[in-house]
């Protein structure tokens, strides 16, 4: 991993992204804010890597369609397969995150980082959580100890595994956890520490390999239709990813 780094930073909305009419209001948001603006409230965080941004979506996660996802992915393909790219880093909503986070976990061909950040509380709000959130993201995507990781997701100073991600709270900073695992690290006294490694098959090592795929997802014998894809409703995302997982013998996800 060079000195600083290239990472891809991808924009698809969520509260990171939002903004209220009052500084102290929490929940009445709208989502005005793209990749460069959130930059904005960040400082440093330019000095730890060159950071090119791609606007994909800036959407409320609960919005996140499954064929958006399946181009959310195609992007980061092609994103992570540059040699110039060195990792990525995605913004998110919360309310899905953990269904997107463990797709592309699945379903990105890189041994590149890449992390998922999310914000509880929108950029407006005194004590926005999304800029150091963004600003640890970065130094984790920017560790060579993230390499090879599959899909990390940063929030609340921990960096977790999205295949045992869970949102577990609606409002609170700490809302997510990593319920059957634990998280892998976290970012302490300035720096990402690991403290585990997940060691089930992801990204290169999954068989899922949606990158040719574009309205129909199939895998093995389990097809999705572009109407039962499109239809799926955002809580059913994690239905999906986890009927796919379940689908395969436990060596093949
Ligand atoms: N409704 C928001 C979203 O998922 C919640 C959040 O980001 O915290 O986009």
């Amino acid at each position: 991993m060079p000195i600083r780094p290239k990472l891809a930073l991808v924009g698809t909305g969520g509260t990171i992204a939002a903004t209220t009419q009052s500084n102290t209001g929490l929940t009445d948001y709208d989502i005005t804010q793209g990749v460069h603006t959130l930059l904005q409230a960040v400082p440093g965080i330019n000095e730890l890597a060159d950071l090119e941004c791609h606007q994909v979506f800036n959407v409320d996660s609960r919005a996140m369609g499954s064929l958006m996802l399946l181009e959310l992915s195609h992007k980061l393909n092609e994103l992570l397969a540059r040699p110039d790219i060195n990792g990525a880093v995605v913004t998110h909503g919360t309310d899905t995150l953990e269904e997107s986070a463990f797709f592309l976990h699945l379903t990105l061909k890189t041994d590149k980082p890449v992390v998922m950040v999310a914000a509880m509380r929108p950029a407006s709000a005194l004590s926005a959580d999304g800029p150091l959130n963004l600003y640890q993201a970065v130094q984790v995507a920017c560790s060579s100890l993230a390499q090879d990781q599959g899909v990390l997701v940063l929030l609340n100073d921990q960096i977790h595994s999205a295949r045992f991600l869970s949102k577990q709270h609606t409002t609170l900073t700490s809302a997510f956890g990593s319920p059957d695992a634990g998280p892998l690290g976290l970012v302490a006294g300035g720096q990402p520490r690991f403290m585990m490694r997940s060691l089930l098959p992801h990204t290169h090592s999954s068989l899922f390999d949606v990158r040719s795929c574009t309205a129909c997802l199939k895998f093995r014998s389990f097809t999705i239709t572009p109407i039962r894809w499109r239809n799926c409703i955002a809580t059913q995302h994690k239905a999906v990813c986890k009927a796919l997982w379940w689908r395969q013998p436990a060596t093949a996800a």
